[in-house]
């Protein structure tokens, strides 16, 4: 018989009610969703709360996002196994964690270094070893392991980074919220032999991306 896993009845019923009855039809998908303990990545007062429909605080200024986004992003994304993928906004390290889920060697770019920190750390621990943590600014990607097979920018851009379309592989997609700094739009980038297209998915609301290619570090000190 297969061992009780703590939250595993929320889980369940997050994938059911939040994600298959919303559109998400991947299976892959929302098995990922399923397997990876989203109560891992949220900070300990809010673990009753882990598999609420919303996005949750971690501290600093992150969110861990709605289980609804990180579904819809990683579903745009149509990850393979043994995909380079490339998150930027590691925050928690979740969805990293349902990247790799899908069998996935993902680099994921924090700026913060206590998150990036924490993100490691817990991602060590529940055996997520085919994750790189990044301390960095990921407005300008990572170049040293492009190309990458699909990017993920989990914080919101006023503008489609220039190097990451750069280090995006030929048949690669971009999923990334450009708007401003109240809401946005998800947008999935697409880099093929004829050129970039691009197709608007639905509304969200991110955490600003901050950074060379995002908005000005200047503007907001000490977050
Ligand atoms: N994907 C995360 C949630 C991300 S919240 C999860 O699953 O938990 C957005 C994160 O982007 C925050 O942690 C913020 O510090 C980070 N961020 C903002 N600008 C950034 C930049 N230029 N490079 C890397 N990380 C950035």
């Amino acid at each position: 018989m297969k061992p009780w896993t703590p939250f595993e009845a929320e889980r369940r019923r997050m994938v059911e009610i939040q994600l298959r009855h919303r559109g998400i039809h991947d299976e892959r998908v929302l098995e990922a969703m399923l397997r990876v303990p989203r109560h891992e990545f949220v900070p300990p007062e809010f673990l009753e709360r882990a598999y609420e429909d919303r996005p949750l605080p971690i501290g600093g200024a992150g969110t861990i996002s709605q289980p609804y986004m990180v579904a819809a992003m990683t579903d745009a994304a149509h990850v393979e196994p043994g995909d380079r993928v490339l998150e930027v906004g590691t925050g928690s390290g979740y969805q990293a964690a349902v990247l790799a889920s899908l069998g996935a060697t993902v680099y994921s770019l924090e700026r913060n270094a206590q998150l990036a920190d924490a993100a490691r750390a817990r991602l060590a621990r529940l055996g997520y070893g085919q994750v790189e943590v990044i301390c960095a600014d990921g407005s300008q990607g990572y170049a040293l392991a492009a190309p990458y097979n699909s990017i993920l920018v989990t914080a919101a851009s006023p503008r489609v980074p220039p190097a990451l379309l750069e280090q995006l592989a030929e048949g690669g997609r971009l999923i990334i919220p450009i708007g401003d700094l109240q809401v946005q739009r998800l947008e999935r980038v697409e880099k093929t032999a004829s050129g970039i297209s691009t197709r608007m998915l639905e509304a969200c609301q991110f955490v600003p991306l901050i950074g060379k290619y995002g908005w000005p570090e200047e503007d907001f000190r000490g977050r």
